[in-house]
C-alpha cells in the first residue's frame, strides 16, 4: 500500500509539472505567468488558507512588469508558536544561458524543474495542509514567490521576489520564524546539495540538519546518497532570509544538467524525485519540536 501510494504521487506531481509546462514558460510579464499566479492563488483559497498577493514590479528587456508574490497562510497554531514558511518561486528564466546551442539561448526556457518542481510539490502538499494543519500547533505559510530567475539579466540580482517578502511582509503574513525553500527538486536521480551559508548561521544549520538527518533515516535517496562537492555556496530564495538571520533551509540539486537550458523538460525529470521530497517534508513538517517562541513585531 505504501508503494502504491508513493507511486500514485509520483505521477500526480509529474503531472502538476507537465500541466505548468503546458501552459508555456511563465516568464513574469507573460500570460502564462499571470495565469498561473491566478491559478495558485485559487488553488491556495480553496485549501482553505488565507490569500495574501505581494505585487512588485520589476524591469529587464526594456520592460517594466507586474510581478507578485502569492502567499497563502494555514492558521493552525497558537499566536505565540513559530511560524513556518514554505517558499518556492513559480517563475521561469527568460533565456537560456547555459543551453549549448547559441541560436537558443535568447529563448525563455521550459521550467519544468526550475520554477516547476517546487511549486508541484507544495501545490501537491495543500490538501494535506489543509487536512493536518490542525495538529501541526504552528502557523505555516506557503509563499509562490516570483521573480527568483530574473538574476544577471540586465542587472538584476536572483530573488526579487523573495527579497521582498523578507524585507517587508505583507500584513497578516508576517515575518516567518524559520524558512524551508525548494528549488529544482525533481532532477533525474537527485541527490540535494548543502547551502554552505548554513555553517556561519548555527540555526539555519540545526533546522538543516534536521530535515538531512530525517530524510536520510528514511532512507530516500535524495538525502541518504552522496556526491562530490555537495556543499556549496547557494543564492536561491533562502538567502534573503537566510542574511536577516531567519533560520533558513535550502532544497536544491543544483547538479541537474540540463538547468537553464532548453532541455528543462519534464523528460529530465523524476516523478520519485518529487515524491521523496514530498515523503521527507511531512513527517519534518509533523516533528515535535522544543518550544520555541515566534518573534515580536520588528525583531
Ligand atoms: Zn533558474
Amino acid at each position: 500500500m505504501a508503494k502504491s501510494s508513493t507511486t500514485s504521487a509520483s505521477a500526480e506531481l509529474i503531472g502538476l509539472v507537465e500541466r505548468q509546462v503546458a501552459l508555456g514558460p511563465r516568464v513574469p510579464g507573460s500570460a502564462a505567468h499571470d495565469r498561473l499566479a491566478d491559478e495558485l492563488a485559487a488553488r491556495l483559497d480553496g485549501a482553505g488558507a488565507e490569500v495574501h498577493v505581494q505585487p512588485f514590479e520589476a524591469r529587464f528587456h526594456g520592460r517594466t512588469v507586474s510581478c507578485r508574490n502569492v502567499v497563502g497562510v494555514f492558521h493552525c497554531g497558537t499566536p505565540a508558536a513559530p511560524m513556518l514558511l514554505l517558499g518556492t518561486h513559480y517563475d521561469t528564466r527568460p533565456i537560456a544561458d547555459r543551453e549549448p546551442d547559441p541560436r537558443l539561448r535568447g529563448v525563455p526556457i521550459p521550467g519544468a524543474n526550475d520554477g516547476g518542481s517546487g511549486t508541484a510539490v507544495f501545490l501537491h502538499l495543500l490538501d494535506w495542509l489543509r487536512g493536518e494543519a490542525g495538529g501541526l500547533g504552528r502557523d505555516v505559510a506557503v509563499a509562490f514567490v516570483d521573480a527568483e530567475d530574473l538574476g544577471d539579466i540586465d542587472g538584476n540580482p536572483f530573488s526579487l521576489g523573495a527579497e521582498r517578502l523578507a524585507a517587508n511582509p505583507p500584513v497578516g503574513v508576517g515575518r516567518p520564524d524559520e524558512v524551508l525553500v525548494l528549488d529544482m527538486v525533481g532532477g533525474r536521480d537527485l541527490v540535494l546539495d548543502i547551502d554552505a551559508h548554513v555553517f556561519r548561521h548555527a540555526p539555519s544549520r540545526e533546522l538543516t540538519a534536521s530535515l538531512f538527518r530525517l530524510g536520510a533515516s528514511l532512507d530516500l535517496a535524495p538525502f541518504a546518497r552522496e556526491k562530490p562537492e555537495r556543499v556549496k555556496y547557494i543564492i536561491s530564495d533562502q538567502w534573503p532570509f537566510l542574511r536577516r538571520g531567519v533560520p533558513a533551509c535550502l532544497l536544491i540539486d543544483l547538479d541537474y544538467p540540463e538547468w537553464h537550458t532548453q532541455a528543462d523538460l519534464p523528460a529530465a525529470m523524476s516523478g520519485d524525485s518529487l515524491a521523496a521530497i514530498e515523503a521527507a517534508l511531512k513527517p519534518w513538517l509533523s516533528r515535535p519540536r522544543a518550544k520555541g517562541h515566534r518573534s515580536s513585531p520588528g525583531s
